[in-house]
């Protein structure tokens, strides 16, 4: 009997379902890119609903069951008697979604003899160390762009609330205050910056297509330049030096996949060389920063501000300094899960399951790892230091 493993965040704590702010949500059919988005043959949740915390089950318990498969899912992931690591050890499919992710180490993957897919329910499969699953040939699959637009909206929100300072004016009126010399001695127009996008793939580009009606100048940095004309349309300019890049910009967005030219790419030396007051917002991954350096560069003013919603290790313990370091703009990691990015990244899991139980190729954009090697969209985007453990996947 299959046994597929899904590790999901706990439910909400006022009880499931939670209740919804509206009845539905808007249908998508195409990523921006004219590709579709999942077309699984038939799904059995309502669009618009909780699915990614342990009751919602990605909406997957009736399809699974019908084709006998064991499903287990649970959110209890940590240490030897976790509940993920009990039963890892006879899965053969395991399913985790970046927000709560079930790390993947070499130590685990070693253990689980059954193991052949690895699928992330979103994007960013760095939890898995892509190595240790190359050498056992498991196929990692992720839902490609099923949360691009999600995080590129989280992107340009965050921007906005740093240099407007949105965050601390609204806090000072819900604690009943109006002092505004207070709330805008450290607020600014976005109009006229210049911000720095890291890494232009499908977030990347969607941010600068929002950022651009702003009047900002963008420059970005990626491995390799995009088209004439897809410059035009973002009204971008590629600049091949991150480390050039950083200089003279007065926002940077970080957007590239965690590998190991990207781990802790923001440090005491990068953070140095930037403008003083620059702003980042890091809905990447946390690792591609050094922890302590952005408290420290926070607290001497040399960053103005720090948002994002990707930490290592998730869940972020209580005592993680980005929750009380000056100016931040943090959050729990939920730009990608929206109940609207929910609904695609669980249509897109169920798709690569009916391919695997068929028999079926998954197709090379869900693709990271196959065969022993990068594959697909991993083969794009992502790299790995051979005999090295990537660097998110819970091992340093
Ligand atoms: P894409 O694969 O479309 O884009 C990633 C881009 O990063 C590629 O275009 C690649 O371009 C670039 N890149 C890779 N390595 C480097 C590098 N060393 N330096 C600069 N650029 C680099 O993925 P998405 O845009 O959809 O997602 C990107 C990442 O965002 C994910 O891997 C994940 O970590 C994160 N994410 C976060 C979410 C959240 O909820 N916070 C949700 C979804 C994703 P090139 O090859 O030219 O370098």
């Amino acid at each position: 009997m299959t046994k597929v493993l899904a590790v999901l965040y706990p439910d909400p704590v006022t009880g499931y379902p939670p209740k919804y702010a509206r009845d539905d949500i808007p249908k998508i059919t195409h990523y921006p890119d004219g590709s579709p988005v999942p077309r699984p043959s038939s799904i059995d949740f309502k669009p618009g609903e909780l699915l990614g915390s342990v009751s919602g089950e990605l909406g997957l318990r009736k399809y699974l069951e019908s084709k006998g498969v064991d499903f287990v899912v649970t959110s209890d992931k940590e240490g030897p008697d976790s509940v993920f690591e009990k039963e890892l050890v006879d899965a053969d499919v395991v399913i985790s979604q970046p927000f709560w992710p079930a790390y993947l180490t070499a130590e685990r993957i070693k253990k689980a003899k059954n193991l052949k897919l690895a699928i992330t329910a979103g994007i960013g499969s760095d939890h898995v160390d892509l190595n240790a699953a190359n050498d056992h040939n498991i196929t990692v699959a992720e839902v490609t762009y099923s949360n691009s637009i999600s995080v590129a909206e989280h992107n340009v929100m965050m921007v906005l609330s740093l240099v407007r300072d949105y965050i601390p004016a609204h806090k000072r009126i819900v604690n009943g205050g109006w002092n505004i010399a207070d709330v805008v001695s450290r607020s600014y127009d976005l109009e006229g910056m210049k911000v720095g996008i890291h890494g232009g793939g499908r977030i990347g580009e969607a941010t600068m297509e929002r950022l651009k009606p702003f009047g900002v100048k963008i420059v970005y940095n990626k491995r390799h330049q995009l088209s004439p004309e897809k410059e035009k349309q973002l009204g971008a300019t590629y600049e091949p030096d991150f480390n050039k890049m950083i200089k003279d910009i007065d926002v940077l967005v970080m957007t590239a996949p965690l590998t190991p030219e990207t781990y802790h790419i923001l440090n005491k030396k990068t953070i140095s060389t930037m403008k003083r007051g620059t702003y980042i917002v890091n809905n990447a991954r946390g690792d591609e920063a050094n922890r302590d350096d952005i408290v420290n560069a926070l607290n001497s003013g040399q960053l103005a501000g720090y948002a994002g919603d990707v930490w290592y290790p998730q869940p972020a313990p209580v005592d993680h300094p980005w929750r009380t370091m000056p100016h931040n703009g943090m959050t729990p990691h939920m730009s990608g899960t929206s109940l609207s990015a929910q609904a695609r990244y669980a249509a897109g899991t169920r798709e690569i399951l009916e391919d695997f139980l068929d028999n079926k190729p998954i197709p090379d954009v869900y693709l990271i790892a196959q065969g022993g090697q990068l594959a697909g969209t991993g083969a794009k985007s992502y790299s790995v230091a051979k005999g090295q453990a990537s660097p998110g996947s819970g091992k340093k």
